[in-house]
């Protein structure tokens, strides 16, 4: 049987990280790591994109990964991208609108305890990024901890524990039991060939809505540029209208043709802004609602909406609309 051809491509974070006077910072290569790990049973390249703590990592380097992997697409049999923790989830999420119809598996993984260091998650969660890269369908992915997610629904969930991550409202596509590599759920979606669009626009905001909340704050957001806001409100959705009118703040904001988001600050189940009347008032005057999307997702399909151009009506039809797996619309 002929090796699978696999790409990796090292970002950074604790996977690579090494101990300084500083903390622990980026420091090894991809083909550190590879040798580190001793053989594997495939045809690995190893490019070296970026040296960053995920922390580190915003719109600019969404968009040199973003176009790593679409100019190796047709080249390799998958790609596996090391990168740090802390931003992973945002990172998978905006792969999966830059990179639609992707043709072949990427998947991210990293690590809470660096490769260098014996006790390490690193391997493991190394070995089951490549064996995801070899077996899974086309698709953004997470590998962590013995479990393969779908990247947009995947949300760290922990700061120092091995499973750091969660799929949030969505099947765990893939994990490794006693019996191996198990595949759990197929992705069905027909592959054209791939779209590459990085234009995004970063001019947004994601607020946790807390009894006390001065609505006001919308006003200075829009005042500084800040072009859309994702919400995350209570429960359902709902949000303060009494004594400070958060809702007659989100109108005043959307009539001006600023989006706003409603998702929920509980991380699991959905949105929901029909239910009470504290939803209701905030649909009355347009609020669009993130249904059971990850924070993550939504504001990255805000920020990537708003980069085409596209305006509120628009913005409103494309979050009601389920674009590569993120969001379950009933
Ligand atoms: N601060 C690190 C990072 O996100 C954490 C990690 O990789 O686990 O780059």
């Amino acid at each position: 049987m002929t090796r699978k051809k696999l790409l990796l491509l090292s970002t950074g974070g604790t996977i690579a990280s090494v101990a300084s006077d500083d903390g622990l910072v980026p420091g090894e290569s991809g083909e550190e790591l590879i040798k580190m790990m001793g053989s594997l049973p495939y045809d690995i390249t190893v490019k070296d994109i970026l040296s960053l703590d995920s922390s580190n990592i915003q719109p600019e380097e969404w968009k040199v990964i973003a176009q790593s992997i679409y100019d190796a697409r047709h080249d390799y049999d998958g790609i596996v991208v090391s990168h740090g923790t802390d931003t992973m989830a945002y990172t998978t999420s905006m792969m999966t609108f830059m990179l639609q119809g992707i043709n072949l598996p990427v998947v991210f993984t990293g690590s809470q305890v660096p490769m260098n260091v014996i006790l390490n998650d690193a391997q493991s969660n190394m070995k089951l990024a490549f064996a995801a890269a070899a077996n899974l369908d086309p698709g953004i992915y997470l590998a962590f901890d013995r479990q393969v997610l779908r990247g947009c629904r995947a949300v760290k969930v922990r700061t120092t524990a091995f499973n750091a991550f969660e799929s949030v409202n969505y099947p765990v596509v893939a994990q490794v039991t006693s019996d191996g590599f198990e595949v759990h759920v197929h992705n069905h979606q027909e592959i054209k060939d791939c779209r590459l669009n990085t234009n995004v626009d970063s001019n947004v905001s994601l607020l946790k809505l807390f009894p006390g909340f001065d609505p006001s704050l919308l006003e200075v957001l829009a005042h500084n540029g800040c072009r859309g806001i994702v919400i995350e409100a209570y429960g359902l959705g709902g949000m303060t209208f009494i004594r400070r009118n958060l809702v007659g703040a989100v109108g005043k904001l959307i009539r001006r043709g600023i989006p706003v988001i409603a998702a929920s600050q509980c991380l699991y189940e959905r949105s929901d802004l029909t239910k009470y009347e504290v939803g209701r008032q905030a649909l009355l005057e347009g609020a669009i609602s993130a249904h059971d999307m990850t924070s993550e997702s939504a504001i990255t399909k805000l920020m990537w909406a708003l980069g085409q151009g596209m305006d509120l009506p628009a913005i409103t039809k494309f979050f009601a609309t389920d674009v590569a797996g993120e969001v379950t619309i009933h």
